[in-house]
């Protein structure tokens, strides 16, 4: 099998891996035109916030684990390739040299054992490293089974690690993977994070994964709510410092275990988990804040969680924008983090005004109705009304870009 064709295979096996942000063509330079190239890259976000490129691949999708939700499983039916580490070196900095990526995102099934798995993974990061002088992005999902001096070797040679923990609770791991052990999972993630803070209580974070850790979730394949989920997400934030958690809404594979559901879970539930969970990472909700008020454990799929939040409060609103604390405005439907520090510096100043607001671009209509600037009131009417969620809930249209999954 020639490289294109490995490339091919080992790309799209990949593209379960959420801890990418997007699959499909680089951004940098021109669209790729040569044989296999634009296959496989990615776009995820470095450690200062810039949007990167990634060549995103598997070093095989053979695997001796059964996982039912996965498509590279042992039972599966589908053309199985392997990559050779001077390949996968080969690819990575050919696609770096025209510019095309900006590092590799490389993860593997596991083959024969998790430390031989892990060698060859790790031998990858420390030819490009030692012997080519590369000095792209490089992360690595690593096989929490394998040795710590692997480990150890790894976030050497990586910017971030990560070990996903596949399902949120360790019932549907032990259901859906049972040749996976979640308390090996959660150790091999403890040991990492003693590493990650040693170098950086050391003064060497450049020494083991300055990236940090992350890890994903899959999303629907089994009946865990969105409570559960990210009830377990805020456990793992801080038990291991991890720098994300990434949800990835489950896509029905071939030949898929009759365990599992039919129909695809739809894209806007992963997007409603991302928001929730920036909610109690950077705006100071709590998780059980954000499903407070009955309800079965789900999000609103209508409209996002704070604004679900803020309709269930309307006794809280409006606030006035001269006087609210940080806290307070941070829970106002609308207002981003960025533009609750651009607000509190302007009426350092003067009054704001609506004329501010929509110069900081922040969406009026929605933040209004829960806003007293110094020249606009909204109506009691208008907060306590009925129609209010109606009104700002995005056109159908809107949440069916979201829900493209759901249908087919
Ligand atoms: S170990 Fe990984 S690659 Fe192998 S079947 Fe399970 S999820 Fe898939």
């Amino acid at each position: 099998m020639d490289l294109k064709d490995k490339l091919a295979i080992l790309a799209d096996a990949a593209k379960y891996d959420a801890s990418c942000a997007s699959g499909g063509k680089g951004k940098r330079g021109a669209a790729p035109t040569d044989a296999g190239a634009g296959m496989g890259i990615c776009h995820s976000y470095a450690p200062d916030g810039r949007c990167i490129s990634l060549l995103k691949i598997l070093l095989t999708n053979f695997c001796v684990f059964d996982c039912a939700y996965c498509v590279n499983r042992v039972s599966s039916n589908v053309p199985r390739a392997r990559f050779t580490v001077a390949e996968v070196v080969r690819l990575t900095l050919g696609f770096h040299a025209r510019n095309y990526i900006e590092g590799l995102f490389l993860s593997s099934g596991i083959i024969r054992d998790a430390d031989y798995t892990m060698e060859r993974m790790v031998a990858v990061a420390r030819a490009l490293r030692e012997e080519h002088g590369f000095r792209g992005y490089i992360h690595l999902k690593t096989i929490p089974e394998a040795s710590e001096e692997l480990i150890a070797e790894a976030g050497r040679l990586a910017d971030r690690l990560s070990i996903n923990v596949e399902l949120p609770t360790a019932a549907a791991l032990r259901h859906l993977a049972p040749e996976k052990d979640e308390s090996v999972i959660r150790r091999s993630m403890g040991r990492m994070r003693l590493r990650i803070d040693a170098a950086r209580e050391e003064r060497r974070p450049a020494s083991f994964a300055p990236a940090g850790q992350s890890t994903q979730m899959i999303v629907g394949a089994d009946a865990a709510t969105d409570a559960t989920i990210l009830g377990t997400s805020a456990k793992l934030y801080g038990s291991y410092g991890l720098r994300r958690v990434y949800y990835s809404a489950f896509s029905p594979i071939p030949d898929a275990s009759r365990t599992l559901p039919s129909r695809p879970a739809p894209l806007l539930r992963e997007h409603r988990l991302y928001q929730a969970d920036w909610l109690f990472r950077f705006y100071g909700f709590a998780t059980e804040e954000i499903f407070a008020g009955g309800g079965d454990g789900m999000l609103d799929l209508e409209i996002d969680p704070k604004l679900a939040w803020a309709l269930r409060h309307r006794d809280r609103f409006p606030l006035d924008v001269d006087r609210a604390s940080r806290e307070d405005l941070l829970r106002v439907p609308g207002l981003g983090a960025r533009n609750v520090d651009r607000i509190l510096a302007i009426r350092r100043h003067h009054g704001v005004r609506v004329a501010d607001l929509a110069r900081l671009r922040v969406p009026l209509k929605k933040v209004l109705p829960f806003l007293c600037t110094s020249d606009h009131t909204p109506r009691a009417a208008e907060i306590e009304s009925a129609q209010l969620r109606r009104q700002l809930a995005p056109a159908p249209a809107q949440l069916s870009l979201f829900d493209g999954h759901a249908a087919h």
